[in-house]
């Protein structure tokens, strides 16, 4: 199954997509993530978006789309895959509808003072990838792997606000985009994990 998880950020794609990879046996691919590695990495590509994921801003769709093309082509992605945080504007939902047919796109629907509430308190895993929030920690150590947990820099106030008005302008169009294909389901996200999670099991059925 070819799946998309649409939604603002902080909607929980991340925690979602992560179980449901071990529920259907498909990888993970974020594009986030991807980032993510390159910049600790310190790769040529993580020295160039830097700037970009500190500000909360895109990567250019020339980039992210050549990222994403070459990992849906490995063998793993055969039989599916979870994408979250990609397509994030049309150009590049129509790059992706161009080599690839989706199976459904699953929008995570939150309102934004709870997105808030959620990005506010996020900390993060650097050796781990794992994403926490602070009212289910006793300290700043991360529960999985024992590493010191940090506040990704793209979590501070100033840029979630931008992370937010990005959403707005250049990724919410993307509803109306897998609407009209008749791919959209939405699944309610403002719940508990467990909740929301069932949301999403619901509208793949
Ligand atoms: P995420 O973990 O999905 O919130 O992504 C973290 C950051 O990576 C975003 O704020 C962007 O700077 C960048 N990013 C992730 N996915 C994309 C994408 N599809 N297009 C452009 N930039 C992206």
């Amino acid at each position: 199954m070819k799946i998309v998880l649409l939604g603002a950020p902080g909607c929980g794609k991340g925690t979602h997509a992560q179980r449901l990879t071990t529920e259907l046996g498909i990888p993970h691919v974020s594009t986030g993530d991807i980032f993510r590695q390159n910049l600790k990495e310190q790769t040529e590509l993580g020295k160039q978006i830097a700037g970009i994921l500190a500000k909360g801003d895109l990567v250019s769709d020339e980039i992210t789309v050549a990222i994403v093309r070459d990992r849906l082509s490995r063998d793993d992605c055969k039989n599916g895959y979870i994408l979250d945080g990609f397509p994030r504007s049309l150009v590049q939902a129509e790059a992706l509808e161009s080599f690839d047919k989706l199976d459904v796109v699953v929008n995570i629907d939150v309102d934004y003072d709870t997105i808030i509430k959620r990005i506010s308190g996020r900390r993060f895993c650097p050796k781990c990838s794992g994403t926490f929030h602070v009212s289910h920690l006793t300290s700043d150590t991360c529960p999985v792997c024992g590493d010191t947990l940090i506040i990704r820099s793209d979590d501070r106030e100033e840029a979630v606000r931008n992370r937010l008005e990005v959403y707005e302008s250049t990724t919410k169009p993307l509803i109306d985009f897998y609407r009209q294909r008749g791919l959209l389901k939405t699944a309610k996200g403002d719940g508990t994990v467990e909740e929301n999670y069932a949301n999403i099991l619901k509208v793949l059925k």
